[in-house]
């Protein structure tokens, strides 16, 4: 068990040793230091609230009490008045959007867990006693889903993404996207949406995908991971013995780092905390790191805060020659 240092937070699920890709126990068969760096991070910035991290994905059960406190809300709309009050042609939207029910909804019952695992990774609240702390403990998450049962449309994706690009250029400051998905479909109107974020200052943070393929030399590579946009980190799943993921996908040119993303705990839906494996949840501890980057420095271009994440991976055997920087993520 961990004492909380000055520098880290009280969350039980943390100084219990369960959050490993922050800091590393060596519990349940893990390496003691084969980690994020996260104390050490902290000891720079715990995530300022007025960063905000899109989460595209299948929702966010914003109501979680891990997650409530740090959920972006639209400061130009008023909630539930049928009235889209700042004009920018979605109705009440308050929380973010639903692209795929076309309703301000961003979680409805039914939902799969999965935007919500992936929302407390990148920003879970950080040391308010209950539960986990996400990378950032105070950054703001943007829910926009597009993904429902049976999965999601690369059309509503585009939509999503095109949304926060907007909302970005009337000022709201999202400087993250987290896309915890993939698929074969190359759809060049998808990377055009993800290259038009990053010229308005967004890095898009992809997973790399789960059938343990070198995507260098895929007949068909996972997308948009695989896009040659230069705002796109695409990522890979270690343990926590700083090995890759059996499933993980990696790739020279087209992956660019490893981050946690076995056996990793965060919120779930109905006050809950469970345990996911996948490059869907080593993808938002790079989110969160990107956050924590630009709570330090918020002049930070696109280029250089993923310049900085690359530059300061840890390098390990495991991703030397399957990943472009050849390490693991490390927040310090
Ligand atoms: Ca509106």
């Amino acid at each position: 068990f961990l004492q909380a240092a000055a520098n880290e937070p009280d969350d039980p699920r943390y100084l219990d040793g369960s959050l490993w890709g922050l800091t590393n126990l060596g519990l349940a068969g893990g390496l003691a230091g084969a980690d994020i760096d996260a104390a050490t991070a902290w000891e720079m910035t715990q995530g300022e609230s007025d960063v905000v991290v899109a989460v595209i994905d299948g929702g966010v059960d914003i109501s979680h009490p891990d997650l409530a406190p740090n959920v972006w809300r639209n400061p130009g709309e008023v909630a539930g008045n049928g009235i889209d009050d700042d004009a920018n042609g979605f109705i009440d939207d308050v929380y973010g959007w639903d692209f795929r029910d076309r309703n301000s909804s961003v979680f409805d019952a039914g939902d799969n867990s999965h935007g919500t695992q992936v929302a407390g990774i990148i920003a879970g609240r950080g040391d308010n006693g209950i539960g986990v702390t996400g990378v950032s403990w105070n950054s703001r998450i943007m829910p926009l889903k597009f993904i429902g049962s049976g999965g999601g449309f690369t059309a509503d994706a585009i939509a999503a993404i095109n949304y926060m690009t907007m909302m970005r250029q009337r000022g709201v400051n999202i400087r993250v996207a987290n896309l915890s998905w993939g698929s074969t479909d190359s759809s060049r109107f998808l990377e055009r949406a993800i290259t038009d974020a990053g010229a308005a200052g967004i890095l898009v943070v992809a997973s790399a995908g789960n059938s343990g393929v070198d995507q260098d030399g895929a007949s068909s590579p996972n997308y948009p991971s695989g896009f040659a946009a230069e705002n796109i980190l695409a990522v890979a799943a270690t343990d926590n013995r700083d090995r890759l993921a059996t499933d993980s996908n990696y790739g020279l040119t087209r992956v660019d780092l490893g981050a946690p993303g076995v056996g990793i705990l965060s919120t779930v839906p109905g006050r809950g905390y469970a345990v996911n494996s996948g490059t869907s949840f080593a993808t938002p501890f790079v989110s969160g790191v990107a956050a924590l980057a630009v709570s330090v420095n918020p002049n930070l271009t696109v280029t250089e805060l993923r310049q900085a994440i690359i530059a300061g991976v840890e390098p390990v055997p495991s991703l030397s020659s399957k990943t472009a920087s050849g390490g693991r993520l490390n927040a310090a």
